[in-house]
């Protein structure tokens, strides 16, 4: 009995973990982009110092966030639906 943990904090545990996650998207809509880890450029097979622009972040270095990309799309699905 002493095991067995109550569902509503359960419930509760994974509200507060949804909630932070989605200020933390709010606040911070971006991370560092993987593949080039924030830098934007990737390095040229040979050259030296050459390099070019990195195609999955643009060239920025940064990438949105999973949670941001989808309040993006819900509030412009939102706003075509209220034109
Ligand atoms: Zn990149």
């Amino acid at each position: 009995m002493t095991t067995l943990i109550p569902a509503s904090s359960l419930i509760l545990t994974l509200a507060a973990i949804t909630l932070g996650y989605i200020i933390a998207c709010l606040v911070w809509p971006f991370k560092n982009c993987r593949r080039c880890e924030g830098s934007g450029k990737r390095p040229a097979f040979f050259g030296g110092r050459a390099f070019r622009i990195c195609p999955r972040c643009g060239g920025n270095g940064r990438r949105l966030r999973t949670g941001r990309a989808v309040w993006n799309f819900a509030h412009r699905l939102h706003g075509d639906a209220h034109r």
